[in-house]
């Protein structure tokens, strides 16, 4: 089969590739413990899970707009303009299939040949795999560990460049755990109104957030004019399995978006949709529970990795992973690289978590760990992982 030239440009995302080589252990009889994929362990609440029933059988089983149903892009647009300050009306709202989809719409919308996008590094996979796809440039933005993984604001000045079409901010952060400060986003926007950029703003763990007060690029002058926020239902209300999310951004966009609804999904699932709104306007509680529940399973994870002789991780502010430096174990146990090291991990320790280098070159030297897990199953893998190091020579 002769392949477009286009497909050997699309990346990946490893955490699903480990997930099904950490399931064919499991088949064999293996206990792994799965720091692997990003989703929260808890369920749908169940208010929401109540709708979605009562809309499938209330005839919400047919197609709608390709934007999304009127009264959840009206809830949606209420809801980010007060969590974020800003005026939003419904026809800013797209709503897709995930939030994964903004990524890629986005891109396809805005980016071609010639163009450059700024994106971290490491970071979501998907970014870099997308430009590619499109024929853009990818040009990495290290975030580095001495900078607790935040921006380095005179290195992304110096990656500007007039080709530059899109920068992509991702705060809280996958798979760092970094938030960017509020000056740090505010100089980020008078950058980009300066040379007349758009901002993907992937504010996806907006709530999963342990200190402080969630803070959108969007609320700077000039921001809402060249912001697409991508947000969605799969981390918040834990319903990574119904595939609902959305993005906001400027009218004129938003129809062009829409359109590659049209010409891809036709529409996101309609009883799904009201199942949304459920979310967004039902309590808030259970929402709130997963938080306080991952703020505990972090400084669990953080204590114990940091007990383990080699290894050292910093305290993520927000999102549910850790980013431990391991490079000295890498190095002591003679692996050839990090991802040499997570996969003696999943095959001799049971322990399935992912090298830092699936987000990215600048990923070498860190294991990227999801705590969307229990306590016991969180110490369990601490404790394998601290054997497994112990044994190297
Ligand atoms: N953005 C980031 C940074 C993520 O980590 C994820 C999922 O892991 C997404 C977006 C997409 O989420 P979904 O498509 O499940 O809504």
């Amino acid at each position: 089969m002769k392949l477009a030239q286009r497909m050997s440009r699309l990346g990946t995302e490893t955490a699903f590739e480990v997930l099904v080589r950490a399931k064919a252990l499991e088949a064999q009889g293996r206990d792994v413990v799965h720091l692997e994929i990003g989703e929260p362990d808890f369920d749908t609440p169940a208010n929401i899970i109540e709708a979605a029933c009562k809309a499938l059988h209330s005839g919400y089983t047919h197609y709608g707009p390709s934007a999304g149903l009127p009264q959840l892009r009206e809830v949606i647009a209420k809801d980010v303009s007060q969590s974020r300050g800003i005026p939003v009306n419904a026809n800013q709202v797209v709503v897709t299939p995930g939030g994964k989809p903004i990524m890629f719409y986005t891109i396809m919308a805005l980016a071609e040949s010639g163009d450059e996008v700024i994106y971290p590094n490491p970071g979501f996979p998907i970014y870099e795999s997308v430009i590619n796809f499109v024929g853009a440039k990818p040009v990495p933005l290290r975030l580095a560990e001495e900078r607790e993984f935040c921006i380095d604001l005179e290195e992304l000045r110096r990656k500007v460049t007039k080709r530059t079409k899109l920068i992509i901010v991702n705060s809280p952060h996958n798979p760092c755990g970094s938030v960017l400060c509020k000056e740090d986003l505010q100089a980020i926007a008078e950058l980009t109104v300066k040379n007349d950029i758009m901002v993907l703003s992937d504010e996806i763990y907006g709530r999963t957030l342990y200190e402080g007060q969630f803070e959108s690029i969007t609320q700077f002058p000039g921001m809402p004019e060249r912001t697409i926020i991508l947000d969605g239902f799969s981390k918040t209300y834990a319903m990574t399995g119904w595939r609902l999310g959305y993005g906001v951004m400027p009218e004129e966009l938003a129809g062009q978006v829409a359109k590659l609804m049209t010409n891809s999904n036709s529409c996101t699932a309609s009883f799904i949709q009201v199942a949304g709104i459920e979310a967004i306007t039902g309590p808030q509680d259970e929402s709130y529970k997963m938080v306080a529940a991952f703020k505990e399973r972090r400084d669990i994870i953080v204590k114990g990795l940091n007990q383990i002789p080699g290894i050292h991780c910093l305290l993520p502010k927000g999102a549910f992973y850790v980013f431990p430096n391991v490079s000295e174990v890498v190095k002591r146990g003679k692996f050839a690289n990090t991802k040499a090291f997570a996969d003696h991990l999943l095959q001799e320790a049971g322990v399935a978590g992912l090298s830092g280098t699936a987000f990215g070159e600048f990923g070498e030297g860190y294991l990227r760990l999801s705590y969307a897990n229990s306590i016991p199953n969180i110490n369990k893998a601490v404790q394998r992982i601290a054997d497994a190091v112990a044994k190297l020579k």
